[in-house]
């Protein structure tokens, strides 16, 4: 089963997707995870994306959807995938629908996880903290919520008209959000 965790940064989507490749043997694919290995190998793209993603903006479509599509296999070889971080646009959203139809596994549910805006603030210091991530100062923070606000958030109406957006309760332990999770998975 393919999935999107859909959410704010900061809304948990990492920690959660990890989890479920624990609990169902499904992949994780993430292109901030993709982005930041690029930049750690020290890759051409790497290099092109680095001060795109320190600044919280959004890299372009024709790349990441060139990452998603290299590591599809991996899903289908998986029996699924949750797609953590991406699509982050409609266009991405709908090369994603392409490229999953070619395979015969189209998306089965996008769980949007719902966070408080002063509890996503809080997460992404913590994280700052204990990660020291370039993107969790609070400059590039404030432009990574507006990319998902003027960006992002267009996915929950074009979800919603293919009937495969639910909403879960992002807010309180890990524990308590991936019971939620996996309930709305299993229902
Ligand atoms: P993330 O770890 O998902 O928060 O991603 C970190 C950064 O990588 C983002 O702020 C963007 O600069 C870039 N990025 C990750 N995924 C995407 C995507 N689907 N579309 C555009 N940029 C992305």
């Amino acid at each position: 089963m393919n999935i999107i965790l859909f959410g704010p940064p900061g809304a948990g989507k990492g920690t959660q997707s990890k989890r479920l490749v624990q609990s169902r043997g499904w992949v994780q694919l993430s292109t901030g995870d993709m982005l930041r290995d690029a930049r750690k190998a020290g890759t051409e793209l790497g290099n092109r994306v680095a001060g795109i993603m320190d600044r919280g903006e959004l890299v372009s479509d024709e790349i990441v959807i060139a990452l998603i599509n290299e590591r599809l296999p991996e899903a289908d070889a998986a029996g699924g995938a949750i797609f953590d971080g991406f699509p982050r646009t409609v266009p991405q959203a709908e090369a994603l629908d392409r490229l999953l139809a070619e395979r015969s596994s189209p998306i089965a549910k996008v769980v949007r996880l719902v966070v408080d805006q002063d509890e996503l603030v809080a997460r992404v210091e913590k994280r700052a903290a204990e990660e020291g991530r370039a993107d969790d100062t609070v400059d590039a923070f404030k432009v990574r919520l507006k990319a998902y606000n003027d960006q992002t958030a267009p996915l929950i109406p074009f979800y919603t008209g293919q009937n495969k957006l639910v909403d879960v309760d992002g807010m309180g332990s890990m524990d308590e959000v991936s019971a939620r999770i996996n309930a709305a998975l299993d229902a």
